[in-house]
């Protein structure tokens, strides 16, 4: 507990006092351009990979960066969403997995777990993705554990990703094009980001370059 008491005293002391500009603009309003959908683990840290600043990302944390399909739970990530298109005006999600993740250890154990039943519940969400291995990759099973931690981790992105497309707000921003979506998986031991490209179906190194946003219809009602 000391260390963070001694953070929040570097913060209150030199840190703000550097930015306090900043801070005074985004006393009254944010505008962050960004939802970022990311796990709760303590090793993910969005503002420090991406180098943005306070105002920068709408943030939405938890075990697994899982987002249950609409209707299901209506519990803080899909109010969070809804919130973060609706009323903030985000016009990107990027839903971020990352890699020696323990939820996904643990959904691809298969155990259960008696002493963590919300854990066991909440993890239901990710069984889409093991499903998605089980079909696309049927010889997983002779893949090292790393490998098939690896496979897990990127098609519980894509399973999540799916799940986000069921939200209206989100079906809709895209529909009008307002709204981009992104896969990513982050790689902590090299601090490199996968995104992943839906023409493609593949995940694929993030560059300098826009990436590519996952793929997704469009309708013009007035146009003949
Ligand atoms: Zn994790």
């Amino acid at each position: 507990m000391q260390e963070l008491l001694d953070g929040y005293k570097r913060f209150r002391t030199e840190v703000f006092p550097k930015r306090a500009e900043l801070f005074q603009n985004l006393a009254e309003h944010q505008k962050p351009s960004t939802l970022f959908i990311t796990c709760a683990d303590s090793r993910i840290v969005p503002d420090m990979i991406l180098q943005t600043n306070p105002g920068d990302l709408f943030i939405c944390r938890n075990a697994g960066n899982i987002v249950p399909p609409y209707g299901e739970t209506h519990g803080g990530v899909s109010a969070t969403i809804e919130y973060a298109v609706m009323a903030v005006g985000v016009q990107n999600i990027i839903l971020c997995g990352h890699s020696n993740c323990g939820a996904m250890k643990a959904v691809l154990s298969g155990n259960k777990h008696p002493t963590m039943p919300t854990v066991d519940s909440w993890l239901h969400h990710s069984h889409s993705a093991l499903q998605l291995l089980e079909s696309e990759a049927p010889q997983h099973q002779k893949w090292t554990e790393k490998e098939r931690l690896r496979a897990l981790t990127r098609a519980n992105v894509v399973s999540q990703l799916q799940n986000l497309r069921t939200h209206p707000s989100v079906a809709a921003g895209l529909t009008r094009g307002s709204l981009n979506i992104y896969g990513w998986v982050y790689e902590i031991h090299s601090g490199e980001i996968q995104n992943f490209n839906s023409q493609q179906g593949r995940f694929i190194p993030l560059d300098e370059n826009l990436p590519t946003p996952v793929a997704q219809p469009r309708l013009q009602l007035m146009a003949s």
